[in-house]
């Protein structure tokens, strides 16, 4: 393809990725695809001779589109939101046409330049304190994949500077904690690492967030048994429930066992930093005051299409400490003098891509007010959607609604008021939600997510999807009641109810 064909063809993509958006409430929401289908469409070899590309673009139409899941549809309330915006998309055009490896200042000063400014901007929207601004040249910002990748790197950095200072500790006596309503990131760093992983308790009258005193628990009962717990994985806003973990306890704990490395893990909530409003729920003070290391996605809620998982270090020396390896052909005379910063060492690959273009676009296009109106939007609509539950007697929250995540599940009376044995009462209302969920999970209309937290079986509705609107949240409603009637009438004939 020649400069004058890219010029044609990239108009035409740009016209169809128009109409998609278009065309995008009318199509299903969740992918109606059989697994396999594609290898009914595209043949078991690369082509011998290239093909003409008008074929290939319409090809995509043809072949990809079906088996996509569409999480910009406004009805997606499935996972969590992906929020992506045209300004993320350019400037991911603009990224991808100088692509380089960014793994050095000196492989394009403007990538690592531009990372570099854009975290601190990200910092000061977040409030974060200035030990974690790249200007201060103390701690810094980085932009990683994703957070399960910032998880790791800060654990691989947590166990670095935890064996630099105990070298009497062996590897097979390390702990990773973190609680069973972390993501499971905590645990695969664990896999990958070789090292053992304890999820510490957290009780539903909490919220299912961790309390100062369990991990007091803990940290006496392995210290006592020779165990070398040195990194603690606490959330703010788990994937669940958008649980908070009591970071002002567990900071408190840690003051008596200084060597524990305070991961905090804000992948989905902590763009809501961005709102002076939620900072206290959002434990901002705690997070300056105890994390050694920070991390939220804007590729989530945040207006940024994926991937930008943007991951702040206390210390930068502990990152580099940790993953610097300079072989002579990666030596510049920058990076000798200490001038720059070399991004290849403060995270796990060599080369990286052109992420935090897209940050910067979608920064300046929206302002830091345009960004504080989506988030707001989103936890409004979250609120209207919690009326519209309250409203209904059939159903019931799970756990107070966080941020713009709710978790319910169905509740009637007509079961409730009927079975008296506590766990026999709960095991016939997970059958019962068992079903409604795959009745939800059949509509092509709607998307949704299920999750199980203490052994209850419940439902998720994420808000945050760019273009989702009140319409969209009563049309959900609507949908949730509908199947809900479905569900108990089934469930009101004899023969399903035993
Ligand atoms: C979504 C999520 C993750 C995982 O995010 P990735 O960027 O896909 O690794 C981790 N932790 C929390 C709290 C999340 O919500």
């Amino acid at each position: 393809m020649d400069i004058e064909a890219f010029r044609k063809a990239g108009y035409q993509a740009i016209d169809r990725i128009c109409d998609y958006y278009y065309s995008l409430e009318q199509r299903s929401v969740a992918s109606q695809v059989r697994p396999g289908y594609l290898k009914e469409l595209i043949p078991d070899n690369a082509p011998e001779e290239g093909e003409d590309f008008q074929q290939i673009a319409d090809d995509y139409q043809r072949c990809i589109v079906p088996g996509l899941t569409h999480w910009q549809h406004p009805s997606f309330f499935a996972y969590y939101p992906t929020a992506c915006t045209f300004e993320g998309i350019l400037a991911d055009l603009y990224a991808t046409s100088a692509t380089n490896p960014g793994f050095n200042w000196a492989c394009s000063p403007a990538c690592t330049e531009l990372e570099s400014i854009v975290m601190d901007w990200a910092a000061k929207l977040f409030g974060l304190g200035d030990h974690f601004l790249n200007s201060a040249e103390v701690g810094g910002g980085v932009i990683q994949t994703t957070a399960s990748d910032s998880g790791l790197v800060a654990i691989v950095a947590a166990r670095s500077l935890y064996t630099s200072k105990h070298p009497e500790a062996k590897l097979e006596d390390m702990i990773i904690y973190t609680t069973t309503q972390t993501h499971s990131l905590g645990v695969k760093a664990g896999l990958v690492l070789g090292l053992e992983c304890r999820a510490l308790e957290v009780m539903p009258e909490d919220k299912y967030a961790l309390r100062g005193e369990t991990l007091k628990r803990a940290i006496q009962e392995d210290v006592g048994r020779g165990k070398h717990p040195f990194v603690l994985v606490a959330t703010v806003g788990t994937t669940s429930s958008g649980a908070i973990d009591h970071l002002g306890e567990i900071g408190e704990v840690a003051k008596s066992y200084p060597s524990l490395w305070i991961h905090v893990d804000a992948a989905w909530a902590g763009i809501t930093l961005a709102c002076p409003e939620y900072r206290e729920v959002a434990q901002l003070d705690n997070i300056n005051k105890y994390a050694d290391s920070f991390c939220t996605n804007f590729h989530k809620w945040g207006l940024v299409n994926f991937d930008a998982s943007t991951l702040w270090v206390r210390n930068r020396k502990h990152l580099t400490d940790a993953l610097d390896i300079t072989p002579e052909f990666l030596r510049t005379k920058e990076g000798d003098a200490g001038v720059v910063i070399d991004y290849r060492n403060w995270h796990l690959a060599l080369g990286r891509r052109f992420r935090s273009l897209k940050i910067w676009f979608v920064l300046r296009s929206y302002g830091a007010e345009g960004f504080r109106r989506h988030i707001r939007q989103g936890i409004e609509l979250n609120k209207h959607f919690v009326s519209l539950l309250r409203s209904s007697s059939d159903f019931s929250l799970v756990t107070e609604p966080s941020f713009a995540l709710s978790v319910f599940r169905l509740m009637p009376p007509s079961i409730v008021s009927t079975e008296i044995d506590k766990e026999k009462l709960e095991a016939t209302l997970n059958d019962l939600n068992k079903d409604y969920y795959s009745r939800l999970s059949g509509r092509n209309d709607i998307a949704l997510t299920q999750t199980k937290m203490n052994g209850t079986f419940c439902i998720r509705f994420a808000i945050g999807a760019a273009r989702t609107k009140k319409v969209h949240v009563d049309h959900a409603w609507q949908i949730l009641q509908e199947e809900a009637q479905a569900t108990l009438s089934a469930w009101g004939k004899p023969e399903a109810a035993t």
